[in-house]
């Protein structure tokens, strides 16, 4: 939508007014984006208005300084009404440092930030000059610039694609979720069958499915780049790599950019990682990023790697009728997982697929004109070839410290991508951080976002420190798998005194009338101080249970604080309070016959 123009007094001010916009007839001004003082560039937004059936931005209709706003928020406005007065062309002055964003000193997006007081200590003079650079618009990144700028630092934030969100947002996990959802759907309308309820095949439409996938991914990126624009973070589109300490240059994109920087924070991420030898240019082999966008669905799809990526889209393409083979090199699916909780998973999938392969390598994978042909090698040194339609690749993810220019910096990086970072998320370079999936497992959005607002919190003078005392893992398969904090067998290995339960779902009233008794709730206490070290959840919505064990480990909380802590009835949630009741002997749901001794 372009705003109406129209000149004012013959000076170089023009003034700007709602464009004609169809049904925005007497809407209201929800927010005023720009305020007086401040330098846009065209297409930049002035203002939100709101209708009841949608929010649209008005836009600066060209670059030029804001000389004053003609409307406030909570202001009703029409085609035509006056919105701001812009001074556009030679005479613009400099931006009243932030304008009406009181105590604000971020730079506007677009403008040129002014030269800082260590202009000189960051290499001389560059395209750009930012106190805080990120590398990455992920999760990570953009938590970290957002909160550096929230912080009062001018933040630049450089992103290779056109889109923030990362990995996660665009092609991992948000699209998957949303694929989920479906398969899940489609699954829950199959079973009910057996209770009366037949609801028949369902007829699939792969691109309305991908389209409405797609407008789940691109409406949070849009959200994005607005929680961007309103913290005056400059987003700079394109490749970025160090060439000093304290300069990076963008390539591509809107680039060549160089941009100095006082600090910096590196939240440049990880790929998939690949097999050598594998078919490189054939679309019928796909990483997960390929797999989700789901340009077909085969008859038969094997899935190379059967950790959570692997098994997460597996779950989707079984939902949408292929015929799915997993192909899993160590002897359990998920091998970091507690089996106990795997166990469940694997029941329910090895009756659904085709086949699971375990203990099995891949020896090579061949593309034909009609089908790719897969050689395994199982335990015992025997070899077989399969045809498939398709293969996805999940075996894991590589970081990218390897990809950003880092020894230019001075920055350590492992022979595996890996950058290592302190408690601070400093890197053995004091000035530049590392966050996320770059400085290795786990590589999980939740991980890189806290450290992210460390890492923004400590480059803007606060003491920070990344010391949560666990990241719960999710695999959003069916059934969900989650767990957080220690393990049993962490426990074995470190040689700790620990009490376990495991509540079976079987004895959930909820469970059972949901059609899932397979789910377990496990518990693993210290065994003198009874707090909580770790738990495992496995069943529908684990992911979701999984957050009040995160909680309990981190406020320190024992067997009887959460055995006596009211859970709501019937739900889920009661599994973990009578896990911790059968722990300290209090459970009445079930029969637990005492321990002699
Ligand atoms: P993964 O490490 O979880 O699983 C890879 C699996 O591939 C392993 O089980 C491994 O034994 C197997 N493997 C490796 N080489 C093989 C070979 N040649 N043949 C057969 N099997 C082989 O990795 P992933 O599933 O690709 O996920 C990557 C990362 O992304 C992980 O860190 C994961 O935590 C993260 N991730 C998390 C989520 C989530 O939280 N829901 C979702 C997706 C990815």
């Amino acid at each position: 939508m372009g705003a109406a123009v129209s000149d004012e007094a013959m000076s170089d001010t023009i003034e700007v007014s709602v464009p004609a916009i169809g049904d925005f007839e007497d809407v209201e001004v929800v927010e005023v984006i720009a305020s007086a003082g401040e330098r846009l560039e065209e297409g930049q937004s002035l203002i939100t208005l709101e209708s009841e059936k949608a929010s649209v931005e008005v836009p600066a209709p060209h670059a030029g300084v804001v000389e004053r706003m003609l409307v406030e928020a909570g202001d009703r406005v029409s085609a035509g009404t006056p919105i701001a007065v812009l001074r556009v062309g030679g005479g613009e002055s400099e931006p009243a440092g932030g304008g009406g964003e009181a105590g604000s000193q971020a730079g506007s997006p677009g403008a040129e930030p002014e030269l800082s007081a260590s202009a000189a200590t960051t290499g001389g003079k560059a395209d750009i000059e930012a106190e805080i650079l990120v590398l990455g618009g992920g999760p990570g990144g953009y938590t970290a610039a957002f909160r550096a700028a929230d912080l009062g630092k001018r933040v630049v934030l450089v992103e290779r694609y056109e889109r923030l969100g990362g990995v996660c947002l665009n092609v991992g996990c948000i699209p998957s979720k949303a694929l989920l959802h479906s398969a899940e759907v489609i699954a829950a309308a199959a079973e009910v069958a057996e209770r009366g309820i037949a609801f028949g095949t369902p007829g699939i439409d792969l691109s309305k499915l991908g389209k409405w996938k797609d407008g789940v991914v691109s409406r949070l990126c849009k959200g994005l780049a607005g929680l961007a624009r309103r913290r005056r973070v400059q987003v700079v589109t394109g490749r970025g790599e160090f060439e000093s300490p304290k300069r990076l240059v963008v390539r591509g994109g809107d680039g060549p950019t160089s941009i100095a920087f006082e600090q910096a924070i590196i939240a440049a991420g990880s790929r998939a990682t690949k097999i050598p030898g594998f078919p490189d240019d054939d679309p019928r082999v796909m990483d997960s990023t390929a797999a989700l966008e789901l340009e077909a669905v085969p008859e038969r799809l094997l899935v190379v790697g059967g950790g959570i990526i692997g098994l997460e889209m597996a779950g989707v393409y079984h939902a949408l009728g292929s015929r799915v083979n997993v192909v899993e090199l160590m002897s359990a699916l998920m091998p970091g997982c507690d089996p106990e909780l795997v166990a469940p998973l694997a029941r329910r999938i090895e009756k659904q697929y085709e086949a699971i392969r375990l203990e099995t390598r891949m020896q090579t994978l061949e593309a034909h004109g009609e089908y790719l042909e897969a050689r395994f090698e199982d335990a015992g040194g025997a070899t077989s070839t399969e045809r498939f339609d398709r293969v996805l690749v999940a075996v894991g993810r590589s970081a990218n410290g390897d990809r950003i220019g880092a020894e230019r910096a001075g920055v350590e990086v492992d022979a595996t991508g890996v950058i290592g970072a302190d408690r601070q998320q400093r890197t053995n370079v004091p000035h530049i951080f590392a966050i996320g999936d770059i400085t290795g497992e786990p590589m999980l959005a939740h991980k890189a976002t806290h450290q992210g607002k460390v890492a923004a919190e400590v480059a803007a003078g606060h003491k920070s420190g990344f010391d949560a005392r666990c990241v719960p893992s999710v695999a959003y398969t069916d059934p969900e798998v989650a767990w957080t904090g220690m393990s049993e067998n962490d426990a074995k290995a470190q040689g700790r005194a620990v009490e376990t339960a495991t509540f079976p779902w079987a004895a959930s009233g909820r469970a059972l009338g949901m059609g899932r008794s397979e789910g377990l709730t496990k518990v693993i206490f210290d065994a003198q101080s009874h707090r909580l070290l770790g738990a495992g959840i496995v069943g529908p919505h684990a992911g979701e249970l999984i957050a009040e064990a995160t909680l309990a480990i981190e406020m320190g909380a024992d067997a009887a604080d959460i055995g006596l802590t009211i859970h709501p009835h019937p739900t889920l949630s009661e599994t973990f309070n009578f896990a911790a009741e059968m722990v300290e002997g209090t459970i009445t749901d079930l029969y637990v016959p005492k321990r002699k001794g």
